[in-house]
């Protein structure tokens, strides 16, 4: 069981971050542009909304909101690696912030950094964590 679980974390280093595809680890976006308004992102540092329909990106908590009030369905890549979205198997993830279990089915948020994804169980969890990053905002 140790060797599975350290074979586990080192094939986890080179997987896509927000899908799990193998190997298609990346630090930029495929496809850097917010799903809702068009706007080109920062390729190191977006929004994300993912579920098992698909995985979008957002360039702010405005259009975060939007995409997740219209649902996840439809994707047809993986916005960081350009992946079929079809394929897409996370690994289980935790809330950063409350550390509640999140569920692929039922969908999770995320903050792209640079290839590293960090998850949140919704947008609530995901300002709380932000403001403390970033204490100049509020
Ligand atoms: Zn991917
Ligand atoms: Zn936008
Ligand atoms: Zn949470």
């Amino acid at each position: 069981m140790e060797d599975a679980t350290y074979f586990a974390n080192v094939l986890r280093s080179r997987e896509c971050s927000v899908c799990g595809t193998d190997r298609k680890a990346s630090a930029v976006l495929a496809d850097p542009r917010c799903t809702v308004c068009g706007t080109t992102l920062d390729d190191g540092h977006a929004l994300l909304a993912i579920a098992q329909g698909a995985a979008k990106a957002a360039c702010s908590m405005a259009c975060l909101e939007v995409v997740l009030n219209e649902g996840l369905a439809g994707g047809d890549s993986c916005p960081a690696c350009g992946t079929p979205w079809s394929a897409a198997a996370p690994h289980p993830r935790t809330c950063r912030t409350c550390a509640k279990d999140l569920s692929f089915d039922d969908g999770y948020v995320g903050v792209w950094q640079g290839g590293r994804l960090q998850t949140f169980c919704g947008v609530p969890c995901l300002e709380m964590h932000e403001d403390r990053v970033n204490p100049f905002c509020g």
